[in-house]
């Protein structure tokens, strides 16, 4: 199960991303990658492997600073574990970067509808049609928010995605179905991710995303919306876990969690 992080704020992305990703990797990963925004560009990089191996990439070819990314840790199910296959996901025309986890269903008929449009994909993902699908909405006068959500609506599967604009500063957008997403609300900066251990060492005030929402933060905001961009409310609470119980969605050992996540891993593999 993969790993997911966006951050927004003036603390520098990379490092509280880079953090969070570590807090996570309990999950099992494959590869890894971030993304930022700087001066109205993005900036990416992924690797294969460990998050070391990421990590050294970014001391080889460092990103510029910034205060607003997304991260990811990677498990295959489709495309090998590559570079080329790690997310970020990047729209031909580098304006939207993503990350996803789970299983787009309809892919390859995406892959069809944006190939006739002339479209060249640069990986085997699920994931990147949504890259090309969001870009492709944005060039059209959409706003990051509205676009997530109207692309979401086409996808079918499991899925929270992620994504960041380089037209968009101070901003990254996430939607979910049947997938975790929790926001953590900080001051002056908030935090995406798909577990809350990635954040409580910064806040412990905390959002539940529901089903087929999409959330928008900023450094200093928080709107969340159904697809349709109509306004709803997710549900706020609390985490009183430390970094260790947290790791364990606050029971006392990995087996007792994983016991408790039967049901839902049943009702994942049925999907
Ligand atoms: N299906 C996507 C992929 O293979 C995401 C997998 C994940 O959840 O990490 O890249």
């Amino acid at each position: 199960m993969c790993g997911i992080v966006g951050y927004v704020g003036s603390r520098p992305a990379k490092d509280v991303i880079i953090d969070g990703l570590r807090r996570l990797e309990y999950r099992g990963y494959d590869s890894a990658g971030l993304a930022v925004v700087s001066d109205g560009a993005l900036h990416w990089a992924k690797k294969s492997g460990k998050l070391t191996n990421l990590e050294a990439e970014l001391s080889t070819s460092p990103l510029p600073e910034s205060g607003q990314g997304i991260g990811h840790t990677r498990w295959a199910t489709h495309g090998a574990p590559t570079d080329t296959n790690a997310h970020p996901h990047v729209s031909a025309d580098g304006t939207v970067a993503v990350v996803h986890n789970g299983i787009i269903e309809n892919f390859a008929a995406l892959r069809a509808e944006l190939q006739a449009e002339g479209v060249s994909f640069a990986s085997d993902t699920d994931t990147e049609v949504a890259a090309h699908l969001i870009a492709r909405e944005t060039a059209t006068g959409a706003g990051l928010s509205q676009a997530v959500g109207a692309v979401a609506a086409r996808l079918e599967g499991a899925f929270t995605l992620v994504a960041v604009s380089s037209t968009e500063p101070d901003t990254v957008v996430a939607a979910r179905r049947n997938s975790p997403l929790v926001v953590g609300l900080g001051q002056g900066e908030n935090f995406l991710a798909s577990d809350v251990a990635a954040f409580i060492e910064h806040t412990r005030d905390a959002l539940e995303l529901g089903q087929d929402q999409v959330v928008t933060i900023h450094s200093d905001s928080v709107e969340i919306t159904d697809f349709a961009g109509n306004p709803s409310e997710a549900r706020p609470f609390h985490v009183d876990w430390d970094l260790s119980a947290a790791e364990k969605q606050g029971h006392d050992w990995f087996m007792r969690k994983e016991i408790f996540e039967q049901p839902r891993a049943v009702a994942d593999t049925l999907l």
